[in-house]
């Protein structure tokens, strides 16, 4: 016999689609949302089906923006000749946070993966082209992690960035090998771009 009630079996289904949530920790989660007011629930809820409604992509740089462009192409303090290329969201995140960055982002939104079908089309990598074009970009800082998929997508756009007259940078030694970036310490990750080297 069955125990678990419908609607709390499909909240469990549901959190164990998260990434890194098994079905142990769903089922913990699920049971601490019931213990919880109604309110916090109801709350949870809204976020969610608020989100794909109010989140956008930066149709200049691809971030998750409320507005289009977002708030750092926007900015007049951010400099459009510098653009730090990274894997995801989360990668810009972490980059801002050093507060050592005054430029702007390009996010590839994944890294080249022929197994999984991603190809140069899926990173965008001629959007980049048009955009230096565009905006007469002088830097491209490739901060792709020092994962073997993160090293071969910034070899690769290291040799496409070839075709645009920019300075190609990649960030210094002290990330880790096969580190994603957005679990460097901040300190680290502000050392690496401050200390950013000219590649290939
Ligand atoms: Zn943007």
């Amino acid at each position: 016999m069955d125990v678990v009630p419908p609607a709390l079996a499909r909240l469990i289904a549901d959190l164990s689609r998260l990434p890194g949530v098994g079905r142990k920790t769903a089922t913990r989660l699920a049971l601490y949302i019931l213990r919880r007011p109604a309110a916090e629930a109801q709350n949870l809820a809204r976020d969610l089906a608020e989100l794909h409604g109010a989140i956008r992509l930066c149709a200049n740089c691809y971030a998750f923006s409320e507005t289009d462009p977002c708030r750092i192409c926007q900015d007049p303090r951010r400099d459009p000749r510098l653009i730090c290329v990274v894997e995801e969201p989360g990668d810009l995140m972490a980059v801002e946070k050093t507060g050592s960055f005054g430029g702007q982002y390009h996010i590839l939104h994944g890294v080249l993966s022929p197994m999984d079908g991603i190809g140069p089309g899926e990173i965008r990598v001629d959007e980049l082209l048009a955009r230096i074009r565009r905006q007469q970009s002088a830097e491209v800082l490739i901060a792709t992690s020092s994962t073997v998929p993160g090293e071969a997508t910034a070899a690769y756009l290291a040799k496409r960035l070839q075709e645009v007259e920019v300075r190609v940078t990649r960030l210094a030694c002290g990330i880790p090998m096969g580190m994603d970036i957005k679990y460097a310490d901040e300190m680290t990750l502000s050392r690496a771009i401050e200390a950013r080297r000219e590649s290939w």
